[in-house]
């Protein structure tokens, strides 16, 4: 199964790719994950990155495209794949289907996960994810048993950088100008498969999977 899945900034798309991922066994590749661990780990992609995440920009696309070629020429994408987070852009759509055709193989879905504006920012800002295994909480909708702590590993639960009210405004813009557009792209491709984010989590992971001709 190859799958992107695109929806604004706290539609619950690292959410619904964690059961994916666990659904059909296949890699989950998130681009915002990649970045934050390149800035952890001081490298000169992530350095770079920084300068753009902590304003709720995107990075270069020059910059995205190259992480996500070497991304995919790895082993355990054979078996298939989830984007999460990427394409962003038309430049990446097009670059990503280039890089498709390459490696002779077709997207099968692109989950287009649906919802409204004045939601996410309630839900980005109370975000909370596990520093170790990525988990991600709400300080109200999903709280963990014990407060800052994950129920999943035990890791201490951070807010992320760019989960703060100005930033928020800024991606949310970024989102409707730039990657509102690559769900047309694909929409002409006949690819798209939207699911509402307003409902719980398993509701919608109920029809993704029905979406995706699961089995349940
Ligand atoms: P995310 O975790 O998907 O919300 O991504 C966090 C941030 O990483 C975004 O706000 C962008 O600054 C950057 N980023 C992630 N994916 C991309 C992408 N495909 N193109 C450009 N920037 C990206």
């Amino acid at each position: 199964m190859r799958l992107l899945i695109i929806g604004a900034p706290g539609a619950g798309k690292g959410t619904q790719a964690a059961l994916i991922k666990e659904y059909f066994a296949i890699p989950h590749i998130s681009t915002g994950e990649m970045f934050r661990e390149a800035i952890s780990q001081q490298t000169e992609i992530g350095l770079e990155a920084k300068k753009y995440i902590d304003k709720g920009d995107l990075v270069p696309d020059s910059v995205t495209i190259e992480l996500m070629r070497e991304r995919l020429l790895k082993d355990d994408c054979k078996k298939g794949f989830l984007l999460d987070g990427f394409p962003r852009t038309i430049a990446q759509a097009q670059a990503l289907d280039e890089m498709l055709e390459k490696l002779e193989i077709k997207l099968d879905a692109v989950l287009n996960v649906d919802i409204d504006d004045k939601i996410l920012i309630d839900r980005i800002v109370g975000r909370r994810t596990c520093s170790v295994c990525k988990e991600n909480y709400h300080i109200t909708n999903k709280k963990p048993k014990v407060e800052g702590i994950c129920d999943v590993c035990g890791g201490k639960l951070i807010q992320r950088a760019d989960d703060t009210e100005e930033t928020i405004k800024n991606r949310l813009r970024v989102y409707h100008q730039l990657t509102k557009p690559v769900l047309d792209y694909y929409a002409k491709q006949g690819l798209i498969k939207t699911i509402s984010g307003r409902e719980n989590i398993e509701e919608i992971f109920m029809k993704v999977k029905h979406l995706l001709g699961g089995n349940e």
